[in-house]
């Protein structure tokens, strides 16, 4: 059957991540229990992510509110202890199922959705641990506060909207150098006193965790390639 195939490879996929994040923790003299494994999910199936939960893994992303909203609250009834990460761009009209169903938000970055956000809180009683995004590399397509605005950004996030911010996540320009967005992203955290760094994906995890990553975010070197491409923020 197709999906037990898939799954034993997204079983292996992860046994040889978590390995390499323990290696590139030693490497960089840090220890493996400071960084976490988010298991990006996306376009995969429930069945394809079941093995991966019953191996061990507790942590995982989607980029879609949607989408995350069609699989997971089924898995969370059946695995109680599973966290999930909006590692995609977030709608102000997407805010309330997102509060609802995510423990974590990686992609907090601009006014009016902290203003949505910092409502939808405390309307629901819920608080979901809140990142920045940051375009480190000014990309005009791509989400995320500029960094040249990051500080101000986080400022008005504490002051106007009363907003917790744990840390920062960025998603370098795929032609360049991903160690200097990661030096910058850290950088800026540093100046600002946050101590989470989102950074790092299945092509440069390893690298993120050498400048710093708390999370990384890994989908096809656990997974295998998706069947059609999911758009980055
Ligand atoms: C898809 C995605 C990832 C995972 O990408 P892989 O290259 O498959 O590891 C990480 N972060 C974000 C924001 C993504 O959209």
């Amino acid at each position: 059957m197709v999906t037990l195939a898939s799954g034993s490879i997204a079983h292996r996929g992860l046994a040889d991540v978590i390995a390499r994040i323990e290696a590139a923790c030693k490497a960089a003299n840090r220890s493996a229990q400071d960084v976490t494994l988010i298991a990006v999910s996306k376009t995969f199936e429930p069945e394809e992510i079941v093995p991966v939960i019953e191996a061990g893994q507790r942590v995982f992303g989607e980029n879609r509110v949607q989408e995350a909203k069609s699989k997971f609250p089924h898995l969370c009834e059946r695995f109680s202890d599973i966290e999930l990460h909006l590692i995609g761009p977030l709608q102000t009209n997407k805010v309330k199922e997102a509060v609802a169903l995510f423990d974590a938000i990686h992609t907090v970055d601009r006014p009016k959705l902290a203003a949505e956000l910092a409502k939808e809180m405390e309307k629901q009683g819920r608080r979901p641990k809140l990142l920045v995004q940051v375009n480190t590399g000014a990309e005009p397509q791509k989400a995320g506060v500029l960094p040249q605005d990051a500080d101000a950004f986080l400022k008005s996030c504490r002051e106007e909207w009363g907003l917790e911010i744990a840390g920062l996540m960025c998603i370098p320009p795929v032609e360049e150098e991903p160690a200097l967005h990661f030096a910058l992203l850290d950088k800026i955290a540093k100046r600002n006193g946050l101590a989470e760094l989102s950074m790092g994906m299945s092509g440069d995890f390893e690298t993120a965790i050498a400048f710093g990553a708390t999370y990384v975010r890994v989908g096809s070197a656990i997974f295998g390639a998706r069947a059609y491409p999911a758009t980055p923020g």
